[in-house]
């Protein structure tokens, strides 16, 4: 089959002391200590056969990934970007839906046939992580696209336990390829739902909401504020085409922050003025510049309020933490999207036309042309570049 690779040098930063572990399975346990001089390319694979447990999956889409991006982008060293686990090369892509074409021994749940997505956080199940409910944490985590075959592929094989059917989903949009191409944004939105609902334990109905940051993760995070009864969402980015979709995904203001500060305003002021000077009962923070937008956000955090930090990025920030102990207020990291009825939630909401989740997609691409997908994702100007089989 047609498959595009991440190929990169093994070559640990100097000054890094590999762990046993690392030196033997050559998985590195962050991608940016150890990958130098990335680059995608299109290659032949072998075609996947299921194992016991396992089916194919022909994909029909696949959702390109802000962690794609970081994966092909280096720093002044031409070291990758990316701060995952991984072990290259690897076929790149998590975010995919499709057919399943192939069953395994075993098998209880699929049929040739079924419509799925598919979790890319492929958990253990045995390790104590896993087995409190914390998958996203488990210890031997293996993440598809990055350190196990990825769905920039013709064919992807996977555990039945890590599927979900679309088929509920099809047969209400009255079409496969509407609901396979939204099964394909369920991973993005579903880190949004973990971090919003499974880790900070969800807001009420009749919350100010404020987002930072309007990709993926953050018009998933609109989109679901607006569908769980927030009073109101206000959004900042850089970019005009993801402001429009912060718009469009639900935001009831969506604003440039470099223009909001030549104006002399602030996301800050933003936030109090349309909370009546209440401030966001949940912010959400999924810009990954923790450096400019926790001082912004302590200043118009209201009483009892969450802060969700979904961004990654490698550098301290600067936080008041009194606010938490004045304000009964807390700050909870996630990442990932398996457990916690994640999935199974978000394709019912789907299903019963509660959330709306398409209007994210900007732009769409052949599944073939995933290395120049990638390649135009780093403008940033893109919401979520979609790939659809052809
Ligand atoms: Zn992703
Ligand atoms: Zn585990």
């Amino acid at each position: 089959m047609d498959a595009i690779k991440l190929i990169a040098d093994w070559d640990p930063r100097p000054g890094y002391a590999l762990t046993p572990a690392e030196r033997v399975s050559r998985k590195a346990t962050m991608a940016c200590k150890v990958f130098r001089h990335p680059h995608l390319e299109r290659q032949q694979a072998p075609d996947p056969t299921p194992a016991d447990g396992e089916v194919v999956v022909k994909i029909r889409n696949c959702g390109v990934c802000g962690s794609d991006t970081h994966s092909v982008e280096t720093d002044a060293d031409g070291y990758m970007i990316f701060s995952g686990p991984a072990r290259f090369p690897c076929i790149l892509g998590h975010e995919y839906s499709g057919e399943v074409v192939a069953v395994g021994g075993g098998v209880r749940n699929l049929v040739v046939g079924d419509l799925v997505t598919a979790e890319g956080m492929l958990y253990c199940g045995v390790c104590e992580a896993c087995r409190k409910g914390w998958f996203n944490q488990c210890i031997r985590l293996d993440m598809v696209g990055f350190s196990s075959p990825g769905a920039y592929a013709e064919y992807i094989k996977v555990h039945e336990k890590h599927c979900w059917k679309l088929n509920g989903l099809a047969e209400r949009l009255g079409s496969a390829a509407l609901a396979c191409e939204q099964g394909a944004l369920v991973e993005p939105v579903g880190c949004s739902f973990n971090g919003m609902f499974v880790a900070a334990k969800g807001m009420t109905p009749g919350s100010h909401v404020a987002v930072f940051g309007c990709g993926p993760i953050g018009l998933g995070a609109i989109a679901l504020a607006r569908a769980t009864g927030a009073a109101t969402i206000v959004a900042f980015d850089l970019s005009p085409t993801r402001l429009d979709c912060a718009l469009a995904m639900g935001a009831d203001q969506a604003l440039d922050v470099r223009s909001l500060a030549s104006q002399g305003g602030s996301p800050s002021q933003i936030m109090r003025e349309i909370s009546d000077g209440w401030g966001s009962d949940m912010v959400i923070e999924a810009a990954g510049a923790a450096i400019q937008t926790m001082p912004e956000i302590e200043r118009a955090l209201a009483p009892a309020g969450k802060v969700v930090y979904l961004g990654r990025t490698g550098e301290r920030a600067p936080v008041m933490l009194d606010i938490l102990v004045s304000g009964a207020s807390s700050i909870v990291g996630a990442r990932g999207h398996a457990g916690g009825g994640v999935y199974p939630q978000i394709i019912r909401m789907l299903e019963h036309g509660v959330l709306d989740i398409g209007g994210m997609i900007s732009h769409r691409m052949d599944l073939l042309d995933a290395a120049a997908a990638v390649q135009r994702s780093k403008t940033r100007e893109d919401a979520k570049i979609m790939l659809v089989a052809s």
